[in-house]
């Protein structure tokens, strides 16, 4: 009889091998074979990183002179808001994490003027109070309850520590569930150094957690501009210790190590990247041949996309809503603007609870698929003196004008669930007729001279980020995913991944999905040998090819 671990481990050294020999090596790569999807242990995972040579970065010498399109606004370190908006669309566009329990007290002394000393006399972070860490720590212990699928990434990796050596540095929204992912990537070897993407979304309590167990972190709810850039630095720039890997989201990280430490960024093994806009960055880099360093872009995984754009969504648009205005759904005539996964979100959360929904998109083919859906596809012009809420979701600038929110009726709500508050002209209502009132936290009433109010959510930031929570279960998604493609770009053999941007493998997609089924009890179907070979696909997967959409 066959011992079926040792058969995992030889398809794997096959694989290994393939890899090694193909020219198209990430599509070979993908085609790697390992055991069954939810079986594969991370020793399979993880010999077949380790069973070849690490990847050794080709120097390539980084120009700066023509960068004037990607940096000429980018901040000094002592820069201030007006000379960032470019790269800090993501990482300025201010939203608090209503998700953070953070301790407003009244110390107002910047953490920067401060001297922490943690529990084992380490200085090297800087938070807002060190001694939030046990508050902290029950906070990522219940996040954890909800990140199984990555906890048992953790579990069954520890021993074989595919990230020994891995010195990574980090720019992420600093919460709960980053920690949980934070303190993975150390149980399975890395040493970590972190920083926050934004602003406003730091838990203050996590941030002094991670910094009590050893993890430097530099990071506070409401940081100024020059903090954010200071704190980044501080990060990257340390006596002794020289980071390898980079985890960002929004790219501010990236750029701030391309610019300011190149000769650092070019030994770089990988970037693991999270945002639209960052990996918006990474391909202009790529495209003018400057990416010096293989990049993962984490946010096209289909276990990214399909799950946190979608259904994070769907949970958390009536949630922002409820928390800030109280709107009761049924009956009340919305426009949701953008079709896209956000939007399709959206949408099926408000028809559940009884809105009659209307879509407006540019695309014929979301348009269409609204309307299989069961909405009604207009121009936001149609309806906009009828609707009582309007919902932006489309990633692009001005949607909603000024001369649309003067015809919008008195008591309307306006807001924004796309990445940055270029989606309602928020500016345009910032003129002397029209008075501002702010009724509860993120929450303003403008009103007209006619006395008409319109209700402005979160100044146009995100909705679900500034003013409800996310659910926990779509973040341990995302961050397996990070996790795996960290892994995955750190192990590397020579010659896998050029310097140029890379979707993480089909086969690693589906073993991130795979590990979230066992939450639901879910039994997969096996394939018959019968029907692989009807289908001209490996029992154990990939199940689809790279450009199925799902
Ligand atoms: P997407 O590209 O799938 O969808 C956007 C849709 O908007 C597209 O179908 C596009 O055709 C349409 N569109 C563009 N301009 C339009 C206009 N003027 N009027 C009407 N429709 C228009 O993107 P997505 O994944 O749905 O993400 C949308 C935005 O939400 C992005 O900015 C993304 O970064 C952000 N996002 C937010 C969250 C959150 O938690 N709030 C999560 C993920 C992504």
């Amino acid at each position: 009889m066959s011992d079926p671990a040792l058969d995992a481990k030889l398809e794997v050294k096959q694989a290994s091998k393939e890899v090694k020999e193909s020219e198209n090596v990430a599509e070979k790569y993908s085609a790697m074979t390992v055991s069954k999807n939810s079986d594969m242990s991370m020793g399979e995972l993880s010999s077949a990183f380790s069973a070849v040579p690490t990847h050794k970065p080709v120097k390539k010498q980084i120009q700066f002179v023509e960068d004037k399109q990607e940096f000429s606004r980018f901040p000094t370190k002592t820069g201030r808001r007006s000379l960032s908006r470019s790269i800090s669309q993501s990482s300025t566009d201010s939203y608090s994490s209503a998700a953070s329990y953070t301790d407003s007290s009244d110390d107002e002394t910047s953490p920067r003027d401060k001297t922490q000393v943690n529990s084992k006399g380490s200085t090297d972070f800087c938070v807002k109070n060190i001694k939030q860490a046990e508050f902290g720590r029950r906070e990522i212990e219940i996040a954890e309850q909800d990140m199984s699928a990555l906890i048992s990434l953790r579990k069954r990796a520890q021993s074989e520590k595919p990230l020994a050596g891995a010195k990574i540095v980090g720019c992420t929204h600093i919460t709960a569930q980053t920690a949980v992912l934070i303190e993975t990537l150390v149980a399975l070897g890395a040493q970590c150094r972190w920083t926050a993407c934004n602003i406003y979304s730091t838990q203050n309590e996590v941030a002094a957690a991670l910094s009590e167990t050893g993890v430097a972190v530099f990071a506070w709810k409401g940081e100024s501009e020059d903090d954010f850039w200071w704190c980044i630095d501080r990060c990257v720039n340390t006596e002794g210790w020289q980071p390898n890997m980079i985890l960002d989201d929004g790219g501010d990280l990236t750029h701030w190590m391309y610019k300011k430490y190149p000769n650092v960024f070019k030994k770089i093994r990988g970037i693991v990247e999270e945002s639209v806009t960052g990996v918006h960055r990474l391909y202009q880099l790529s495209k003018a041949g400057k990416l010096c360093v293989p990049a993962m872009n984490v946010n096209d995984s289909v276990t990214k996309q399909k799950f946190d754009n979608l259904y994070c969504c769907r949970e958390s648009i009536l949630d922002g809503l409820k928390r800030t205005t109280d709107v009761m759904f049924g009956g009340k005539q919305v426009v949701v603007c953008g079709y896209g996964e956000v939007g399709k979100g959206c949408c099926a959360a408000l028809k559940a609870l009884g809105s009659i929904v209307y879509v407006t998109e540019i695309d014929p083919i979301c348009g269409l698929q609204a309307c299989m859906d069961g909405f009604r596809v207009v121009k936001l012009n149609e309806i906009i003196r009828q609707v009582d809420v309007i919902i932006t979701c489309t990633g692009n600038k001005n949607v909603v004008t000024r001369d649309q929110l003067d015809r919008m009726k008195n008591g309307s709500i306006v807001c924004n669930m796309g990445h940055s508050n270029t989606e309602i002209d928020v500016a345009s209502l910032r003129t002397p007729e029209l008075t501002w009132e702010r009724v509860r936290s993120q929450v303003d009433h403008v009103i007209w001279p006619d006395g008409k109010r319109v209700i402005l959510l979160a100044e146009g930031r995100l909705l679900n980020l500034s003013c409800s929570t996310v659910p926990t279960f779509v973040l341990s998604i995302t961050a397996t995913t990070q996790a795996l493609a960290l892994i995955e770009l750190y192990n590397a053999p020579e010659g896998r991944y050029k310097q140029d941007v890379y979707l993480l493998p089909k086969k690693m997609d589906e073993y991130v999905a795979s590990l979230h089924l066992a939450t639901f009890d879910a039994h997969l179907t096996e394939l018959s040998d019968e029907q692989a070979k009807y289908l001209g696909l490996n029992k154990n997967g990939p199940f689809k090819p790279n450009y199925y959409r799902y």
